[in-house]
This record gives C-alpha cells, sequence and structure tokens, in this order.
C-alpha cells in the first residue's frame, strides 16, 4: 500500500508540470527558509524568479500574462512548496485569490493592465478586509473609500495581511457608502506608491515566520475611480462571497498535504529512533496513533479530492467548502499534535519541521473565515 494515493484529478500535463515545481521549490525555496524567517519576509527577488520560469497566475489565461492552467495547478504547487518545507512564501494567495478577483470582476482594461505585472512578479498582491475592529464581522469594516469627482479618497487601517509587507497591488475592501452594510461594500485597488499608503511592521506571529503579515494604513489615498474593481460600486461584499470559496479550498489543500507530510515525518522519526533497545515505531501506541493518522489522513484527501473535482467543474458549493475548511485544518492540528507527541522533546525544537508544522498550521483554523464561521455556514443549510 502506498501512504497517499494519485489524486483522480493529476494528469500527464500536471506530472510535467509537478516537476518543474518540484525542481524550482527545492532549488529556490528549501536553502532559504532559515534566512527568511530571520528576515520575517521571503526574498523579493524570489518573486521575479517564479516569475520567470511561469509559477505564477497559473490559472490565470494566457492573453493576461498568466499560464493558462487551472486549480489543479495551483494545488501542485502548493503542495511542492509543503514539501520543501517553506510557508513563508505568499504564492497561493497571490496566484489563487488575488489575481483571480481581478480575472472575475476587472473590466477588460483592468485585466490587461494588471494581471500581466502580477505574472512577472513586478507586482505583489495582497487583500485587505480585515480591520483592527473587526475580522468575521466583514459588514462592520470602517475603512472608506468615498468618491470626489474622478477619484475616490481612500482612509483606513487594516491588520494581518499576507503579503502585507511587500505587497505592490493591494484589493481594499472599503465602504464606498458609510450609511450602508454589505451594499455599501465595494473592492478599490491601491497601489503601494501612492501618496497615504504607509505599511506597518511585521507583525510576529507564533508560526508562518518568514511570512511578511503586516498592518496597512490609508491616509487620504487618492486613487483613480478606474481603480474600483468591476464597473459598478457596492458590489464588493457579493465578490468576496463569491471568491471565498476558492481561498477555503486553498486552506484545505494545505491542510491535507500537512497531514501527509507529518505522517511522512513521523514514521521515518520513530522507525529511527529507540526507546527500551526498540524502535519507537514498534511500540503499539506508536503503531495505533499513526494508522489513526493515516487513515484520517486518506479520508481528508479523497474529500479534498472530490471538492477539487467539483471546482475543476465549475461546482462546488460554499457550504461543501466551509465543511473542508473546518474539517481538514482541524484534523491536521489534531494530526500533527499527535505526531508532535511521538517526536518526544525533539517535537519541541523549532529546528525540527514538525514543531513548524504545528505552530504554521494553528492559523489555518483562524483565517478564510474562522472555522466557526465555518459552521455557521454549513448549519444555515440544515
Ligand atoms: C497569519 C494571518 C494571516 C491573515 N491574512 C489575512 C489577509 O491576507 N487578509 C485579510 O483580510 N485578513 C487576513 N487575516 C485575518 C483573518 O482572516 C481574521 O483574523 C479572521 O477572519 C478572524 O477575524 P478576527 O481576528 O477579527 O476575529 P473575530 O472576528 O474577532 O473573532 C474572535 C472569535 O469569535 C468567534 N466568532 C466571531 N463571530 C462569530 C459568530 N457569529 N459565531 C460564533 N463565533 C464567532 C471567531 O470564530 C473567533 O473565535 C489573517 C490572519 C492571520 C492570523
Amino acid at each position: 500500500m502506498t501512504l497517499t494515493q494519485r489524486s483522480p484529478w493529476m494528469d500527464e500535463d500536471l506530472d510535467a508540470f509537478r516537476d518543474l515545481a518540484r525542481t524550482f521549490c527545492e532549488k529556490e525555496l528549501s536553502p532559504h527558509t532559515e534566512r527568511w524567517i530571520e528576515n520575517k519576509q521571503v526574498d523579493r527577488e524570489l518573486w521575479h524568479k517564479a516569475g520567470e520560469v511561469g509559477l505564477l497566475c497559473l490559472s490565470i489565461p494566457e492573453e493576461y500574462g498568466g499560464g493558462g492552467g487551472t486549480f489543479a495547478h495551483e494545488t501542485v504547487l502548493i503542495e511542492e512548496q509543503a514539501r520543501a518545507g517553506d510557508g513563508g512564501w505568499g504564492v497561493a494567495l497571490h496566484n489563487g485569490i488575488v489575481a483571480h478577483y481581478v480575472l472575475a470582476y476587472g473590466t477588460e482594461e483592468q485585466k490587461h493592465a494588471w494581471l500581466p505585472k502580477l505574472a512577472s512578479g513586478e507586482w505583489v498582491g495582497a487583500i485587505a478586509m480585515t480591520e483592527p475592529g473587526t475580522g468575521s464581522d466583514l459588514q462592520n469594516i470602517k475603512t472608506r473609500a468615498i468618491r470626489d469627482g474622478d477619484e475616490y479618497v481612500v482612509n483606513g487601517s487594516k491588520t494581518f495581511i499576507t503579503n502585507g509587507g511587500q505587497c505592490d497591488f493591494v484589493i481594499v475592501v472599503a465602504k464606498t457608502d458609510p450609511t450602508k452594510g454589505a451594499e455599501g461594500t465595494s473592492l478599490i485597488i491601491v497601489e503601494s506608491e501612492r501618496a497615504g499608503f504607509r505599511r506597518g511592521r511585521v507583525l510576529d506571529k507564533i508560526g508562518l515566520k518568514a511570512q511578511d503579515t503586516a498592518e496597512l494604513f490609508f491616509d487620504d489615498v487618492r486613487v483613480p475611480a478606474a481603480n474600483l474593481l468591476g464597473s459598478a460600486e457596492g458590489q464588493g461584499f457579493v465578490q468576496l462571497m463569491q471568491q471565498l470559496p476558492q481561498e477555503r479550498l486553498i486552506i484545505g489543500v494545505t491542510s491535507v498535504i500537512a497531514m501527509e507530510l507529518a505522517l511522512r515525518e513521523t514514521l521515518r522519526y520513530t522507525k529511527e529512533r529507540e526507546a527500551f533497545g526498540r524502535p519507537v515505531f514498534s511500540f503499539q501506541n506508536t503503531k495505533f496513533t499513526l494508522a489513526e493518522v493515516a487513515t484520517e489522513a486518506r479520508v481528508a484527501r479523497v474529500f479534498l479530492d472530490d471538492c477539487i473535482a467539483k471546482h475543476l467543474r465549475g461546482e462546488l458549493d460554499i457550504p461543501t467548502v466551509a465543511m473542508l475548511k473546518w474539517w481538514t485544518s482541524d484534523r491536521a492540528m489534531k494530526a500533527i499534535d499527535e505526531c508532535l507527541q511521538l517526536f518526544g522533546g525533539y517535537g519541541y525544537m523549532s529546528e525540527y519541521p514538525i514543531a513548524r508544522m504545528f505552530t504554521d498550521q494553528r492559523v489555518q483554523r483562524i483565517y478564510g473565515g474562522t472555522n466557526e464561521i465555518m459552521k455557521e455556514i454549513i448549519s444555515r443549510t440544515l
């Protein structure tokens, strides 16, 4: 029996792409991970290198500078990044989330102007929804983008923004009509070079330490009216609701691969490490624990594959992906915790991959909509 099974959506083209992604991640990510953790960010140059080999905007059509692939290509890259032991590079957000807002809602002019720069690595993308005062309750955001002639004036602040330290292109969730809730919300593009845009410090986190999660401030930032994403105000909330499933699917991918890698690492370690004159693996507790983790990883993979296949057909619904997001992120956390225990004290040492997996995985239950919000979404359909 192999530990992991081949996903039914894989094909020869994706096998070849996996080779490319693996080579890139082994060469360009693994050797630098420790330094990036120290620096709290990846090298800016990494984005250009990835753009050159065609790893940015993988699932964006070629006419906009993208790779012309599908979500399956994005999945393969996320998996290879995890295999290379990197949790810093915010490429899944750049490729799978930011670029897709532009593709789905941008006018032709916007798509031609913005996507090629995201695809080449000239621009790093971010999306800024969360504010210091509100995260889950997005209707309650305070950031405003008020129309003034042929410009919008943006005021407010955002926090916990992935790629915040390096971003050049930010999709800002703002109220264009502060008298309204969801219907007054729009998505406004702010380029980092605009006057009045300021980054706060890169935040200290318990995990994902090489990721430049940051605060962003907008003080009377003036952007052209053409920076409204799409052609009508008040569409922001609907746009968010339509795109969040792909974000949650990405969290499912990250969680399932983390479970599989934790299992692999722990099998390797427990078969080598000895206690009482025998391999740690030989104790019944170890074997049973890992049998359970292997089972849960398999079940999670089958559910994930089903969601990916549905998404590739355009049939993935919001409650199903909410199930995937909460369940895989929750089970992966438990599995990694069980695996870490089998490493003894070494499992608590930062240089061991299992320790890093433990701290990196924790946030998957929080962002992309908390797991409590996922259960709210599911329960509404019951
Ligand atoms: C590393 C990291 C990266 C992030 N990246 C981004 C990013 O790129 N862009 C971005 O916009 N945001 C980002 N976030 C923010 C993230 O999406 C929010 O932290 C998350 O949505 C929760 O919002 P909050 O922190 O304000 O918590 P709150 O909304 O204050 O929630 C606090 C607690 O209350 C619970 N709760 C809230 N409402 C309900 C309810 N109705 N029913 C039951 N329980 C409820 C929550 O589940 C949670 O347990 C990131 C966060 C982290 C930690």
